[in-house]
């Protein structure tokens, strides 16, 4: 596991300590439709706070390609990120680099905090340009990373920042690194792992290392009718990666020679249609009518699953076991994820989940609190899973 610094670790009383958040929060016209990633971030922000650090806090926000972007300011994000620290002021720095940032920090009182705007308004930060880090660390005496989700690009904030400065991981980020280190790095085995979503083409490497990591690989959602159909399953009219049956025979080949059991769904439910009010029942695998297409597992597979679930310890979860936007595609996921949560809460096993639509299915399924640990982070958490490592994560340690 890698070794890294948390905030206990370093002396951070009356310093200036630069915190890379994940604040890339939803926006729509102008207002923060989910304020996750800010409320995320104040366990950190409160305990720097109370150690009597002055705290500037930068992120990303969108894309905006080195261009001052009006709609891409972190500015309504200064306000929710001071209600979430329960009104204490958070002031604005309208430049992450130069006379306004250090006008800001150096308005900073021990326990204060500034939001420095986004830093992607220069493109200097997304080639990780050492000069622009250097400028960004002028601005602080130590840095402290809480952005998992951004662990995964050397960026000039993530990555060359940490050449600059002593540095260490904020709570959020040592929660993730020690929920990826039980999951996959050192885990209580049995360990299964719940692979769904729409393609095999996008989560092949991730495939590739869950069989040599794991025990029982439960592989749902569209990619499933890609094994199905490599198997000579016909599964009619359903979202499938023909090009892709070599891959996934060789996935099933690999799997063999490494002890991993595979489960794929043996009854699923199919509708003429991904649309609300589809007409829709529940078939073996093995009679997929040619007009109809799978949407999701059926309930024995769901039970299957559920039940395979008591005798692991440890799980990780990515991507939907059904197309889970539309009722009742969602009922295999929901049963599944409840199960999960139901043990999870029982202190018998351990859940990670995280990417993608992960998130939101998960939360469809009412289950966001009860797992371990439920990383918002996307991309880091997809090549976490792919066995690469992160050049952010990478910086981090000793
Ligand atoms: P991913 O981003 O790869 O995790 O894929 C998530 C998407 O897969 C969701 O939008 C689901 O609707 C979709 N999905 C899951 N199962 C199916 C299926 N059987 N047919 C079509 N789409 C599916």
């Amino acid at each position: 596991m890698a070794s890294f610094k948390t905030i206990d670790d370093i002396d951070v009383a009356g310093k200036r300590v630069f915190l890379r958040a994940d604040l890339n929060v939803p926006m729509m016209d102008g207002k923060i439709t989910d304020t996750t990633r800010i409320d995320r971030t104040v366990p950190t922000i409160t305990d720097l706070i109370a150690k009597g650090a002055k705290v500037i806090v930068a992120s990303h926000f969108g894309r905006p390609k080195g261009q001052r972007i009006d709609s891409m300011s972190l500015k309504p994000v200064a306000n929710a990120l001071s209600k979430a620290l329960n009104g204490r002021p958070v002031a604005f720095a309208e430049d992450c680099v130069g006379l306004e940032a250090e006008k800001a920090v150096n308005s900073l009182e021990a326990g204060g905090v500034v939001l420095l705007e986004n830093l992607r308004f220069h493109s200097s930060e997304t080639i990780n340009d050492p000069t622009f880090a250097k400028k960004l660390a002028d601005l602080a005496d130590v840095y402290v990373n809480d952005a998992f989700s951004s662990a995964h690009r050397a960026h000039a904030s993530t990555e060359a920042i940490t050449r600059q400065l002593p540095h260490a991981a904020g709570r959020l980020m040592q929660a993730e690194l020690e929920a990826l280190e039980k999951a996959l790095g050192n885990p209580i085995r049995p360990v299964a792992a719940v692979i769904g979503g729409a393609k095999v083409s996008t989560k092949l490497e991730l495939l590739g290392n869950m069989v040599e990591k794991v025990d029982v690989l439960i592989i749902g959602g569209g990619m499933a009718n890609t094994f199905l159909f490599a198997q000579g399953v016909d599964i009619g009219k359903s979202l499938c990666e023909k090009d892709m049956a070599d891959t996934a025979r060789e996935v099933l080949e690999k799997a063999k020679k490494h002890n991993c059991e595979i489960i794929l769904p043996s009854d699923v439910v199919v509708a003429d249609k991904f649309a609300e009010r589809a007409s829709y029942k529940t078939v073996s695998a093995n009679d997929v009518p040619e007009d109809m297409m799978i949407l999701d597992s059926g309930s024995k597979s769901a039970k299957e699953v559920a039940d395979k679930l008591e005798s692991c310890q440890t799980l990780i979860w990515n991507g939907p076991l059904g197309a889970f936007e539309i009722k009742p595609f969602d009922s295999a996921t929901n049963m599944v994820a409840r199960k999960a949560a139901e043990l999870t809460k029982q202190g018998k096993l351990l859940t990670v989940a995280g990417g993608g639509d992960t998130v939101s299915a998960l939360a469809n399924a009412g289950v966001q609190e009860d797992f371990s640990c439920i990383s918002t982070a996307g991309g880091a958490f997809l090549e976490w899973l792919e066995g690469k490592e992160l050049p952010g994560i990478k910086a981090l340690e000793n």
